[in-house]
């Protein structure tokens, strides 16, 4: 139990972690070229905060979320997902004062209290975007294209782009009471959590994975038929721009973003390479949002994307990973003379911006070289009496055995090269 962790958590063991630098560097790349800056919010928040935010009728804040009572006898979650809680910090920075759009972007582990398999945890990790203050399709493409080159610069083949629009609250009770009255008469085959849904949300019963639930829904009234000309204008627009900004996208009328203040845009990107949790990013536009959190009427859309799948995905598609760095210097010593003499040397090399390796367990010379081997050192110095009395180091390059004889003052320099 003790040396087990919490089911549905994972730790990264550091001969893994390049792959997750790797991604990360990248995503910070990607939203600096698109002017998205990085905010930072906590890792818990007041529960009403998703209460209000995801909303009471959704999985996540039903049956989801970790929430507590803090020795101050305050409710508290930990954040499930990353809108809520940058919408807050918006909110409460009066960040809506500021010339608009606010383009932020974040990097945040979120915990679901959700059965574990393949692609799905209790604590994931998210890169995520929210561009707030326009209501223009420009925006939804922006984002959307970020999230397009993101997962091509990765490399990764095979991902559809999912396009729907959820309409308005104003056309969306025309398609609620079509939809339902569909639905009624299949409501004792439909499964426990869509009957659920069927009252609170059942709009959300159009994307259940259920095969069985998928075949009755067959010919259900779906969201595009009934937009209003404003809605559907919109759509018409950001199909235009995903086509002028070259990004190919497949309509799908059964993605849907199911709550009152998620308004039009609607997508995913979705692979059939990491099996049944094919989602590596989800998004839409939520213009309703921040006024429901407190704030004051403002557009708004952003998308998150697991990182976990990201890396499942690349690893279903044999993206290539740059290797681990190497060290650039080992430092091998003998006798207590030369240990001091090594560790002013390491110390020095190392202020200088060498990544610089030495024994620190006690190890034969012997041993210090296989040591130097595990490193992956390019170049290796031994330090022992002789060398130190007559001020002659071999620099030896690990590649071509090539052996370079340099003077303690010269050291530095010749391994910077
Ligand atoms: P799904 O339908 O896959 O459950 P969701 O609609 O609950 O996704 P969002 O809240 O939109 O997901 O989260 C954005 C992204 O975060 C998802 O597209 C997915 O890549 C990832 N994600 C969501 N839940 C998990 C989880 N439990 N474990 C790992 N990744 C997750
Ligand atoms: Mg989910």
């Amino acid at each position: 139990m003790l040396t087990n962790a919490p089911r549905g958590t994972k730790d990264v063991l550091p001969d893994q972690i390049h792959k997750w630098h790797y991604i990360e560097e990248k995503f910070d790349s990607l939203c600096e070229r698109y002017g998205f800056r990085e905010v930072r919010t906590p890792v818990f928040e007041h529960t009403e905060l998703f209460k209000r935010g995801v909303g009471d009728t959704t999985d996540i804040v039903q049956k989801e979320m970790y929430t507590f009572n803090d020795l101050g006898n305050r409710s508290i979650t930990l954040r499930p997902e990353g809108t809520s809680p940058v919408v807050r910090a918006f909110t409460e920075h009066k960040e809506f004062a500021n010339p608009q759009p606010t383009k932020y972007y974040y990097n945040i582990q979120c915990c679901r209290y959700e059965k574990p398999q393949a692609g799905r945890l209790r604590e994931f990790h998210q890169f995520g975007v929210e561009s707030f203050g326009s209501s223009n399709m420009m925006a939804d493409a922006e984002i959307i294209s970020m999230a397009y080159d993101f997962i091509n610069e990765l490399g990764i083949k095979d991902v559809e782009l999912q396009i729907n629009s959820v309409g308005c609250p104003h056309c969306r009770q025309k398609h609620r009471d079509a939809l339902k009255a569909f639905l009624k008469p299949k409501y004792d085959k439909l499964c426990k959590t869509c009957q659920d849904r069927f009252d609170t949300n059942p709009m959300r019963i159009l994307d259940c994975k259920s095969p069985e639930d998928q075949k009755l829904i067959q010919g259900a009234p779906m969201m595009l038929d009934y937009l209003c000309d404003e809605c559907a204008d919109a759509f018409e627009q950001l199909k235009a721009n995903l086509d002028a900004m070259k990004i190919e996208y497949v309509v799908n009328p059964k993605i849907v973003r199911g709550l009152d203040y998620y308004t039009k845009t609607a997508f995913e990107f979705v692979t059939t390479t990491i099996g049944a949790q094919g989602t590596v990013c989800g998004g839409g536009r939520y213009d309703g949002l921040v006024e429901q959190i407190g704030g004051p009427a403002t557009p708004g859309v952003g998308w998150g994307m697991g990182k976990e799948r990201i890396l499942l995905t690349m690893e279903a598609c044999g993206c290539e990973f740059p290797e681990p760095k190497a060290t650039d210097v080992f430092i091998a010593f003998m006798g207590d003379e030369a240990k001091a003499v090594a560790l002013g040397l390491v110390a020095d090399l190392r202020r200088k911006g060498l990544s610089v390796a030495m024994d620190v367990v006690g190890r034969n010379i012997k041993n210090q070289f296989k040591l130097a081997n595990r490193v992956n050192a390019k170049k290796t110095v031994v330090i022992g009496e002789n060398e130190i009395k007559e001020n002659k180091f071999t620099i030896k390059d690990m590649a071509t055995s090539e052996q370079t004889e340099v003077a303690m003052e010269e050291l530095a320099e010749v391994l910077m090269k």
